[in-house]
């Protein structure tokens, strides 16, 4: 028996237990219903890939034993937790996976929230947030720690999301130990590295070093075609956030915010590449159309990075408290309860680009390129640049719209709430074959 062909169960009591393992595998200990851990040594030695094509089966698999696997799925961020908790649950609720979670804790405020909204606990927090923390000191720090708790959970692969830092570093330190890397969200592009930045030179990287490419959309999975990605790495899923989403709206939170009533905007700005001017320029334009319409209101949740805080002196000091509310980032249960109640967005996320078209409400993007065209074409959302003039101009337009009541018109370009459910399938197709 080589190397190669090894399965050992009882997964607790595997590691570190060598005759455990080798009895286990011929069939002398643990009864046949036993769940078997796929060594990930195995994976290693071969590469997924190449073991998933060419291996012939185990003695477990020729028997019928259900096998079972660890998945690691790494978090930083609050976008990271909400759309990693869908894909966490249901490998919770399938009895051959385990997941195992992991946070870097990159953004330490607002994911401790979105994770309570989210009845998310992580098994391992390696708590690296600092002060004026850089992509590079987070990612040296990710490199250097990561590996570690690899090295403990002995993950069959390891799941990131997105385009963070985190996502980026955590790919790159499972890629080095040979871990497959699943990449959910795979394939959004804007084509141009400043912008969003760093994001879109994280998400370059990933997909090339990722064995899934876990694409939300046709057209992301376009864009890894165009690339020359193999096609056998490439799985359009739809987006993990719309699972999210219909789940929250299943699973509502007590609202904690006053919010105004139905007819206010809602407003984000979050996006690096927009720090200064162009942030600026973006709160004069709501300015603008405030004292054009004096009834209309915005609720602003306003995220803790100072330099966003920052646009708030180009609001004036007529609108800041009277028409402008500005509040703490609700956490994710009731901030879904405000994308419910408002009359329509104006936001540079990314995650709330995805999620209006469920709630049949207008996304203004108050970015120059996005890359989620699909909700633009379908005629949801509107990018709107971040120009002063363009910002209060398309408010003024899209106040006037009217108010969107009943059914939801057309479905969400973004999924269908089933992402997880394919992402689990892939993984169980591809690495236990049983
Ligand atoms: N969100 C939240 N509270 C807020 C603002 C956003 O829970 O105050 C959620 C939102 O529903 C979406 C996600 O956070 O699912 C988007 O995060 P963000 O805009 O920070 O990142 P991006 O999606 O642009 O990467």
């Amino acid at each position: 028996m080589t190397a190669r062909h090894q399965c050992w169960g009882q997964r607790r009591k595997a590691r570190g237990n060598a005759s455990a393992r080798r009895r286990v595998f011929e069939g002398q200990e643990g009864d046949s219903q036993d769940r078997v851990l796929i060594s990930l040594r195995v994976l290693r030695a071969t590469g997924a890939g190449s073991f998933l094509e060419s291996s012939t089966p185990t003695t477990a698999q020729s028997k019928g034993i259900a096998l079972f696997m660890k998945v690691a799925l790494v978090i930083g961020t609050r976008p990271e937790a909400i759309k990693m908790a869908p894909v966490v649950r249901a490998l919770r609720n399938d009895p051959a996976t385990e997941p195992i979670l992991i946070s870097t804790g990159q953004h330490r405020e607002l994911l401790t929230g979105t994770l309570e909204s989210l009845a998310m606990v992580p098994d391992h927090d390696l708590a690296l947030m600092t002060d004026s923390q850089t992509p590079n000191g987070l990612s040296a720090q990710i490199l250097q720690q990561l590996p570690e708790v690899f090295h403990q959970v002995d993950p069959a692969a390891v799941l990131v999301q997105g385009d963070t830092t985190t996502a980026m570093a955590a790919g790159l330190a499972a890629f080095h130990q040979q871990t497959p890397v699943g990449h959910i969200e795979a394939g959004l592009r804007t084509g141009d590295l400043d912008s969003p930045f760093p994001e879109e030179g994280n998400r370059l990287i990933l997909d090339r070093i990722a064995r899934w490419c876990f694409a939300p959309t046709a057209g992301a999975a376009d864009n890894l075609r165009a690339e020359s990605i193999d096609a056998d790495r490439i799985v359009v899923t739809g987006n993990t956030g719309i699972d999210s989403l219909l789940w929250m709206l299943a699973h509502p939170e007590t609202v904690t915010i006053d919010a105004p009533s139905r007819d206010f905007i809602l407003l984000t700005l979050h996006r690096r590449e927009s720090f200064g001017a162009p942030l600026r320029a973006i709160v004069h334009g709501v300015c603008d159309f405030l004292q054009i319409q004096p009834e209309a209101s915005v609720v602003w949740p306003m995220h803790p990075n100072p330099n966003v805080r920052a646009a708030l002196e180009a609001a004036k000091s007529t609108v800041v408290g009277k028409q402008i509310q500005i509040v703490p980032p609700p956490a994710y249960g009731a901030f879904c309860q405000l994308l419910a109640q408002c009359r329509l967005v104006l936001s540079d996320s990314g995650g709330v680009q995805e999620e209006c078209p469920s709630l049949g409400k207008r996304v203004l993007v108050a970015r120059e390129t996005t890359e989620r065209p699909e909700a633009i074409d379908s005629g949801h959302n509107l990018l709107v640049g971040r120009e002063r003039a363009a910002v209060s101009a398309a408010l003024e337009q899209a106040w006037h719209e009217p108010i969107y009541d009943g059914p939801i018109p057309a479905p969400n370009p973004y999924g269908d709430g089933q992402a997880a459910e394919r992402i689990l399938s892939v993984l169980k197709n591809q690495l236990l074959r049983c």
